[in-house]
């Protein structure tokens, strides 16, 4: 039986998606501004097709633009760094995706830096990721920053609190960091090499796990009270659903964890559906502050 608070991360995600959408009908109706979003999805990873779909669709519920350019996998990266200068110079268009991961003969960090930092709707420039860490108003990654409007809906204020981060990849880990420090908390980073881990965990008023293996995180490397934000994504084999079935998981062996937690994100249902929510908000702010038009607080 799970005593923790269930973090209805789907329920949350609607909900932004809806603040959303009223804010870009006003925008439109105020100032004839249809934000764009344009993404690029470069060969046929099958997990990077259902997410792009998913961002179109998501998009137009909003009452935004979807542009969505395919291209193949061999495509010259030469070719793609044109197509972003392309979309830069397009005033039509105010946010830009490259979806990842990108082909191995392709620089993910030559990409990344083409991409007009204002534009830039994954907030992974560099410039952004500059002006996250400095505390200075940026594009933040969508991930992070679903988890850190849970956090904060949850807590109220989250000043003061002890933070652990499990994972420093520049996705998830460290802007999730930055995001906490820039709220007061005091914010440690677990990683592989992370010695007395369990022990360093169960310190944690949050906890954020973002590592990739599939629940890793028992009940007894949490403090009890805590509030356990899971933003693994991992697909498992699930014999009891029958033979070659799989099933997703978190980073976190929810069962365990939530008779110790006070409050726990689901997997799935939990971070996941914040992302493409947090995705269409960057785009709006982005097309906001590109129109000199006040950004929603959102
Ligand atoms: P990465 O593989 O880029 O990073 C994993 C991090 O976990 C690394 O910092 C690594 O340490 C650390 N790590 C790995 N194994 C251990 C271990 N045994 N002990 C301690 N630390 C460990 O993953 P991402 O950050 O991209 O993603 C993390 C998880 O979040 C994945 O399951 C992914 O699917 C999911 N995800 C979910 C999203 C969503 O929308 N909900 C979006 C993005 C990711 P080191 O640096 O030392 O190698």
């Amino acid at each position: 039986m799970s005593d923790a608070k269930i973090i209805d991360g789907k329920a949350f995600a609607a909900g932004l998606r809806e603040r959303v959408g009223a804010k870009v009908a006003k925008i439109t109706d105020a100032h004839g501004l249809k934000p764009n979003l344009t993404v690029i999805l470069v060969g046929e990873d099958p997990a990077s097709q259902v997410y792009v779909r998913n961002k179109g669709t998501q998009t137009v519920e909003a009452g935004m633009e979807s542009v969505t350019h395919r291209l193949d996998a061999d495509t010259p990266e030469a070719t793609l760094l044109s197509m972003i200068k392309t979309l830069n110079d397009d005033k039509a268009c105010n946010g830009i995706l490259v979806q990842l991961p990108l082909p191995s003969h392709i620089d993910e960090s030559k990409v990344l830096a083409a991409i007009d930092p204002d534009k830039d709707v994954d907030g992974f420039h560099i410039l952004n990721v500059g002006r996250l860490w400095t505390g200075q108003s940026a594009l933040v990654p969508c991930t992070p920053y679903g988890c850190l409007l849970m956090l904060k809906d949850h807590f109220g204020s989250l000043s003061g609190k002890r933070a652990l981060v499990l994972g420093r990849s520049n996705i998830v880990g460290k802007p999730m960091a930055a995001l906490l420090l820039n709220e007061s908390c005091t914010v440690s980073i677990a990683h592989s090499r992370t010695e007395d881990l369990e022990a360093r965990c169960r310190e944690a008023d949050i906890l954020v796990a973002a590592v990739g293996r599939p629940e890793m995180v028992k009940g007894d490397w949490i403090k009890p009270g805590a509030v356990v934000i899971d933003v693994g994504i991992n697909r498992v084999d699930a014999p009891e659903k029958g033979e070659g079935k799989k099933k997703l998981v978190g980073d976190v062996d929810f069962a365990q964890a939530s008779s110790v937690a006070s409050a726990i994100t689901p997997v799935p249902g939990g971070v996941g559906p914040m992302t493409i929510a947090c995705l269409l908000r960057n785009t709006l702010v982005a097309a906001c502050r590109q129109n000199g038009i006040d950004a929603p607080d959102i």
